[in-house]
């Protein structure tokens, strides 16, 4: 039994005509002899009655909806809606489809409502559908919690649903179908000449996800590589091949830098520390106390400087006045990331990004560095112009 997983993602779902090449997907699938089990996110984005983000302002504008159990019932739903509704539109073309919740595919989480942990996959209902030749359209994003309750699994969580169920049954591949023909050199919304990477490792593309690609949810990405199932990320739109990610990347690539993408909503904060105020090394142990997730640290004998998401900066406060912190702030910057394991060892390239950036006249706020992955903080009325630029250099003059 040759199981593929397809995922179709918001703005795949969103419409009629956009079902119909849903559901011709599914059909292709099947004729090459695979058994599909399919997972769907919530119809279309904000705005747009059905989709996650709609659902949320109903939580938190209209009904001010605070208890996390009922939070989580409530943002299940956009899911629901889709596998009923492509369900019905297959079953009217004579396939026989079923639609399930996370949970009644199996999926059994802990019960941290909005961001829950898979715990394990109950394949048995999974495998009885496939093997009386139904196909599953199971509700992404979702799971049930040992006590019986919904729980959703984080924004963008219905790659992670793909993914654990890909792993779980074993399949030949998990199909994520989404709006652009794959991952792009750049994110194709902010650079429009960025192109197709038709091939890349688990690793490079977990890194794009993490530092802000949201093509792909990182957690996706590790499921899949713990599995060794190969992903594959495609257009529902056209038959172009996508982007295939395994651990063997055929052929090496002559670039040096894979992709570039940027996280914003980030904040630079300077501490500087005064002789009253021995916080140099209890600061950031507070700040971990405090739930805050700090990146681009840079410690010197008289000052820090990190940068923090600005969701924190209310916590950040409460910590600065209960140690009395003299401190500086640089609000809406982002953070982008260049990354490829090609610049390993290849010297000159930070030297380059800084001259491609003086040459803009984007000031680097600063800048951090790993084997596989650059790091530049700018300011965020720069970033498109930034990565550009950087894409221009490193992208497209080599390719
Ligand atoms: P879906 O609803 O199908 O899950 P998402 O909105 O989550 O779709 O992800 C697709 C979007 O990701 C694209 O429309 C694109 O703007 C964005 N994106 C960001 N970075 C990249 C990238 N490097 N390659 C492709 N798409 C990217
Ligand atoms: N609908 C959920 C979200 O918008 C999950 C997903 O689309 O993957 O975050
Ligand atoms: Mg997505």
């Amino acid at each position: 039994m040759k199981i593929v997983i397809q995922k179709f993602g918001g703005t795949s779902v969103s419409t009629h005509e956009r079902r119909e090449q849903v559901v011709n997907k599914i059909l292709k699938a099947k004729d090459k002899g695979f058994c599909p089990v399919v997972v769907v996110s919530a119809m279309g984005r904000k705005g747009q009655p059905y989709a996650t983000d709609t659902l949320l302002s109903l939580i938190k504008e209209d009904f001010k909806i605070k208890n996390p159990l009922g939070v989580d019932l409530l943002i299940s739903c956009g899911e629901i809606i889709s596998t009923v509704v492509l369900a019905d539109e297959l079953l009217s073309q004579g396939v026989k489809a079923v639609p399930l919740t996370g949970g009644q595919a199996g999926i059994i989480t802990d019960d941290t409502y909005n961001n829950a942990s898979i715990l394990k996959v109950k394949k048995e209902r999974l495998l009885n559908l496939i093997n009386e030749g139904k196909i599953p359209i199971v509700a992404g994003f979702q799971g049930e919690s040992e006590s019986g309750h919904i729980t959703t699994l984080g924004r963008g969580g219905s790659d992670v649903t793909a993914s654990i169920l890909g792993v779980a049954l074993d399949s030949e591949s998990i199909e994520i179908y989404t709006d652009v023909d794959g991952i792009m050199t750049a994110d194709p919304g902010i650079v429009s000449e960025a192109f197709l990477i038709e091939q890349i490792s688990y690793n490079e593309v977990f890194q794009f996800a993490d530092q802000g690609a949201k093509v792909i949810h990182p957690r996706a990405v590790k499921i899949a590589m713990s599995g060794n199932v190969p992903l594959v990320v495609k257009n529902t739109l056209n038959d172009c091949k996508g982007t295939i990610i395994t651990n063997s990347v055929i052929g090496e690539s002559d670039k040096v830098i894979s992709g570039i993408t940027s996280m914003d909503n980030r904040i630079q904060v300077t501490v500087n520390y005064n002789e009253n105020n021995k916080i140099y090394n209890t600061l950031l142990e507070e700040m971990a106390n405090n739930s805050i997730s700090i990146d681009l640290i840079n410690v010197f004998p008289s000052k820090q400087i990190f940068t923090i998401d600005n969701k924190d900066i209310g916590n950040f406060k409460i910590v600065a006045g209960n140690l009395a912190l003299v401190y500086s702030l640089i609000e809406n910057c982002s953070k982008i990331a260049l990354i490829g394991s090609g610049m390993r060892g290849i010297p000159g390239v930070m030297a380059r990004i800084l001259k491609v950036l003086y040459e803009e006249g984007i000031e680097v706020l600063q800048t951090a560095d790993s084997h596989t992955t650059i790091w530049c903080l700018v300011k965020s009325s720069e970033t498109k112009r930034a990565i550009n630029a950087l894409h221009k250099e490193f992208l497209l003059d080599v390719k």
